[in-house]
C-alpha cells in the first residue's frame, strides 16, 4: 500500500492548536495581558469591543520588538522566554510556550505595531488566518499594540459557540482581576466599547484589591503575612462575617500568576472551621512566593493548574497562617446555630 502519513500544513497545525489556547475572546485577553507584563511594561491599556467578538487591544510601553522578532513572534514555538528544558524550573515569565500569538493569528485578523525604545521607527504587521499580509516601517509609541479582529472569523462552529456578551464579557473581566491583580505595580487601563470600565493607578496590594472590588472591601480585610523557607505567603482573607452564599473573591497567585487549587481552598476553609457555617465561602487574596524550581507549571497550556513539589507543607503553613491571623484580629465567629 502507498504511504499515507503527511506532516500538517502550518496553517493547520497553528489552527488546531489554537483549540487549546483560544476557547473564548478572554483567553486571547489573558494572553496578550500576559506578553505585555513579560515585556516588562508599566502601563498596560486593554481595549474591547462587543465582548471582545469584534476586537481586542491591548496597548503596552514594555521592550517592544525588532522587526524580525515581531514577525517570528508568529511562529510556532517561537518564544524568547525559554531555552531549555531547564530553563522550564527557573521561570519567571507569564509564557514561555511561544504557541499564543501563532494561535491567535491564525484564527483571528491581528494587528501588531511595535517599536524598542532604541529605535526610532517601529514595525507594523499585519497578519490574517497565519498568513502575513503586509510588514511595514511605522511611526508607533515605544512598546506594543496587538489588536485582534474578528475571532474565529474561518471557524464559524466556535464563533456560533460563543456566548452572549454579557457572559463573554463576565470572563474577560476575571481574566483582567487576575492579572491586575497579580501585578499592582503596574498601571491598567480597561476600556469596554469606549468607555473606561477600570483605571487602576500603580499602588500597593490592599489598594489594588480595593480598586478592584469596591470601597467597601477595605474593611473586610484581614492581612495575612508569613515567611518560611519553603513559601512567603502575602495577601488577605476576608472577616468571616463577609463570607458569602457563592464561592465569588477567591483568589491564589503564585510567583504572580493565578492558579487555582482546590487543596489549597481547602486549607483555606479548615482555618475558617467554627468561625462560618458550611454553607458559606470565605474571600480570600492570598499571594505565595516559592521557588520557581519548587513547582511545575508546565501541566496545561492555560496554565491554571500547577504542580507543587511539597503541596502537604504549603497547607499546614497555609492553614496555619490563616487561622493565627484570624485569631490576632479577634474575629468573632458569626454561626447561626439551628435547632
Ligand atoms: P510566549 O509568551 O510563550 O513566549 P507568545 O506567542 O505569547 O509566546 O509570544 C512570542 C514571543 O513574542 C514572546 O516570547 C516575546 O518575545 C514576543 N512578544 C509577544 N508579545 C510581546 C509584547 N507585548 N512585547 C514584547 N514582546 C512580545
Ligand atoms: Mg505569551
Amino acid at each position: 500500500m502507498a504511504d499515507i502519513i503527511k506532516l500538517l500544513p502550518d496553517h493547520v497545525a497553528n489552527q488546531i492548536a489554537a483549540g487549546e489556547v483560544v476557547q473564548r475572546p478572554a483567553s486571547v485577553v489573558k494572553e496578550l495581558l500576559e506578553n505585555a507584563i513579560d515585556a516588562g511594561s508599566t502601563h498596560i491599556k486593554l481595549i474591547i469591543k462587543d465582548a471582545g467578538k469584534t476586537l481586542i487591544q491591548v496597548i503596552d510601553n514594555g521592550m517592544g520588538m525588532s522587526a524580525t522578532d515581531a514577525r517570528l513572534s508568529f511562529e510556532r514555538h517561537a518564544t524568547s522566554k525559554i531555552q531549555t528544558a531547564e530553563d522550564l524550573f527557573k521561570l519567571n515569565t507569564k509564557g514561555f510556550r511561544g504557541e499564543a500569538l501563532a494561535s491567535i493569528a491564525a484564527i483571528a485578523h491581528v494587528e501588531m505595531n511595535t517599536r524598542e525604545e532604541t529605535n526610532d521607527v517601529g514595525t507594523k504587521l499585519i497578519i490574517e488566518g497565519s498568513k502575513v499580509v503586509s510588514q511595514e516601517v511605522t511611526v508607533t509609541p515605544k512598546g506594543t499594540s496587538v489588536a485582534v479582529k474578528n475571532l474565529f472569523y474561518n471557524i464559524p462552529a466556535r464563533r456560533n459557540f460563543l456566548k452572549s456578551d454579557n457572559v463573554e464579557l463576565r470572563h474577560i473581566t476575571d481574566e483582567f482581576h487576575r492579572v491586575a491583580m497579580a501585578h499592582p505595580n503596574v498601571h491598567f487601563d480597561f476600556y469596554n466599547n469606549g468607555s473606561e470600565i477600570f483605571n487602576l493607578p500603580v499602588s500597593n496590594l490592599r489598594q489594588r484589591v480595593v480598586n478592584i472590588f469596591g470601597g467597601k472591601t477595605n474593611e473586610k480585610l484581614v492581612p495575612i503575612s508569613e515567611n518560611t523557607e519553603v513559601v512567603n505567603i502575602n495577601g488577605f482573607v476576608c472577616k468571616p462575617e463577609f463570607s458569602k452564599k457563592t464561592r465569588g473573591e477567591q483568589f491564589f497567585f503564585v510567583n504572580n500568576r493565578f492558579i487555582k487549587s482546590s487543596y489549597l481552598h481547602h486549607a483555606v476553609s479548615a482555618a475558617f472551621e467554627g468561625l462560618i457555617n458550611d454553607n458559606v465561602h470565605p474571600g480570600y487574596f492570598l499571594y505565595f512566593e516559592v521557588n520557581p524550581s519548587s513547582i511545575d507549571i508546565n501541566i496545561h497550556p492555560t496554565k491554571t493548574e500547577i504542580k507543587f513539589d511539597d503541596e502537604h507543607t504549603l497547607y499546614a503553613i497555609l492553614r496555619s497562617s490563616v487561622k493565627h491571623s484570624l485569631g490576632q484580629f479577634n474575629v468573632a465567629p458569626v454561626l447561626d446555630f439551628e435547632r
